[in-house]
C-alpha cells in the first residue's frame, strides 16, 4: 500500500531540524497513554516502530517515518500529563504551533480519542490550535475493544457534537483498536489515498 520502506527517519525538537518538506505528511496527535504507538505500529504493520513516549518530561520530539517514498508519517508527543514540567509544555506548544502553521505539505491531522472517555479538555484545546492553524484533521478513536456497545455510541456522539464547533473537522469518525485490528484497514486506505 506504501511503495518503498516504512521506517523511523527522525525525531526534531526544532523546525530547523525537520526533513525537506518534499512529500506530503499525515501527523498523529492525542493525549499520552491514546494508544497511538500502538496505532502507528499496527498501520505500518511493524511492532515496534514507535515507541510509547510515556515519561513525563522527557525532549519533546516531533518524529518522523517514511510512509514509502511519497508520504511521512509524522507522531507528535502525547500531550496533557499532568505532571510535565510548565517550560516543557511551553517549549512543546511553541513547536507544535510553529509545525501546524508552517508545515506546507501537512495533509491532514489525526487527532487519537479514547473510545472509553471521549473528548477531553486538552483534546479541544488541540483541536482549536488546528483550527486555528486551517489544518483538516480527523478524529479516530482508540481502544475500542475496551468498551460495551453502549459506552462505544455515546462516547462516538460525544465526539460527533464536540467536532460540530470546529470547522476544520473532517466528519467522518474512523473506529478502532490495535489490539483487535478494527478500523486499521480503513485508516491506512485514508492515508494511501490522500495525495
Ligand atoms: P501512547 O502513549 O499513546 O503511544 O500509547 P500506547 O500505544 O503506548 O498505549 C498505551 C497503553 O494502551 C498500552 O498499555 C497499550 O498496550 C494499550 N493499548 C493501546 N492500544 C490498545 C487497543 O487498541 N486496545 C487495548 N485493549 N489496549 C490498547
Amino acid at each position: 500500500l506504501f511503495a518503498g520502506p516504512v521506517d523511523f527517519l527522525k525525531g526534531v525538537v526544532a523546525m530547523s531540524g525537520m526533513p525537506p518538506a518534499d512529500r506530503m505528511e499525515v501527523c498523529f496527535a492525542g493525549r499520552s497513554n491514546v494508544g497511538k504507538s500502538s496505532l502507528i505500529n499496527a498501520l505500518t504493520g511493524r511492532k515496534t516502530l514507535a515507541r510509547a513516549s510515556n515519561t513525563p518530561g522527557r525532549t519533546q520530539e516531533i518524529n518522523f517515518f517514511t510512509l514509502g517514498e511519497e508520504r511521512y508519517l509524522v507522531d507528535l508527543p502525547g500531550y496533557g500529563y499532568a505532571e510535565a514540567p510548565v517550560a516543557i509544555v511551553a517549549k512543546w506548544q511553541a513547536l507544535l504551533k510553529q509545525y501546524l502553521s508552517g508545515r506546507a505539505t501537512l495533509r491532514r491531522a489525526f487527532v487519537l480519542i479514547d473510545t472509553r472517555h471521549g473528548v477531553k479538555a486538552v483534546d479541544e484545546e488541540i483541536m482549536k490550535l488546528l483550527n486555528r492553524s486551517a489544518v483538516t484533521f480527523q478524529v479516530v478513536m482508540t481502544k475500542a475493544d475496551k468498551v460495551n456497545a453502549a459506552t462505544r455510541e455515546a462516547n462516538i456522539a460525544q465526539v460527533q457534537a464536540a467536532l460540530v464547533k470546529h470547522p476544520a473537522a473532517y466528519p467522518e469518525i474512523i473506529i478502532t483498536s490495535s489490539e483487535k485490528g478494527e478500523g486499521v484497514e480503513t485508516l491506512r486506505a485514508i492515508i494511501a489515498g490522500l495525495v
